[in-house]
């Protein structure tokens, strides 16, 4: 099957999508347990797997990303994984096409290493061809296993982002959308990233780098500051956003971790951000097919007739 990552640009033109929600605290209340790797369940669990895509897709998902967050060389390394890179993303990508409907996409998920560039003295280890080697092996196996696209994903730092979207691209030509983690500078009301850089001037860097869809995902500030930082991309820029923000912040309830939006809390704050410009909305930690279900709802009312 082609790729079909030319006609989810297509679709943008004209509406608005919906993402999915989170994977990895869905692995969790699956029985994945801390310290395990997520990425091995698409070799060992595939129908865990398929059943959350599968989830997604029948709450209103239009894309759903594959369980390859972690799926770097130098991410898989500590589970001594690391001859397993092309494997686990293959397995990845293929369990979330074997459940795709027709007219819906397959986004290949691609998180952070953990490392810093080498340039960032003192703490960083890692130089850039190490970076795009790592970014470009993932990129390629997605590809081969079947996605339509890319989400380079809870990007901290840009430089790290800028050359997993020239990987990616490079690799294989397909569609790019990348998204950066912001933290809410609380006292004073803004939004960062980990090393200061503005939305502004992460969606100009990451569209400059070839993103075709820039954005934020999770973020200290939630679906709340989503909204904000949406607005002041969209200022910035006329091109695809995006915006999965995390369901609130995680707390300890009775030994088990509770997400502070549950399902019924989250969609009020989706008419923000689709006023402020977004082209894909969905939701990240903590989001569950449900809340899905009431955030494609907002969505789909909004869409023209
Ligand atoms: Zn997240």
């Amino acid at each position: 099957m082609e790729p079909a990552g030319e006609a989810f640009l297509e679709r943008l033109q004209s509406e608005v999508l919906v993402f999915d929600g989170a994977m990895g605290t869905m692995l969790f209340e699956a029985g994945l347990v801390d310290g395990a790797c997520p990425e091995l369940w698409n070799d060992t669990r595939p129908e865990v797997i398929q059943g959350i895509h599968r989830a997604y897709f029948d709450a209103g998902s239009d894309l759903v990303e594959t369980n390859t967050f972690g799926g770097t060389r130098l991410k898989l390394k500590p589970y001594d994984l690391q001859d397993r890179v092309r494997e686990l993303n293959v397995k990845g990508a293929s369990l979330a096409r074997s459940v795709c409907p027709p007219g819906k996409f397959v986004a290949g998920s691609i998180g952070p290493t953990g490392h810093l560039p080498d340039t960032f003295e003192p703490l960083g280890d890692t130089p850039a061809e190490v970076f795009y080697e790592n970014f470009r092996e993932q990129a390629l196996a997605l590809a081969e296993g079947g996605v339509d696209l890319f989400a380079i994903e809870t990007m901290m730092i840009p430089d790290e982002a800028i050359i997993a979207i020239r990987a990616a691209k490079e690799a294989t030509g397909l569609p790019v959308m990348c998204s950066m983690f912001f933290q809410w500078g609380r006292d004073k009301n803004i939004d960062r990233t980990m090393w200061g850089t503005t939305p502004a001037q992460a969606a100009r860097l990451l569209l400059e780098a070839g993103a075709d869809v820039v954005g934020c995902n999770c973020g200290d500030g939630g679906p709340a500051r989503a909204a904000v930082i949406i607005r002041e991309m969209r200022q910035a820029v006329g091109d695809f956003l995006v915006a999965y923000p995390n369901a609130g912040l995680p707390k300890m309830v009775d030994d088990r971790t509770v997400y502070e939006l549950p399902p019924e809390a989250m969609p009020e704050a989706y008419p923000p951000i689709l006023d402020a410009g977004a082209n894909v909305v969905g939701a990240c930690c903590g989001s569950t097919p449900e809340h899905i279900r009431r955030i494609a709802e907002v969505v789909r009312a909004r869409r023209r007739p």
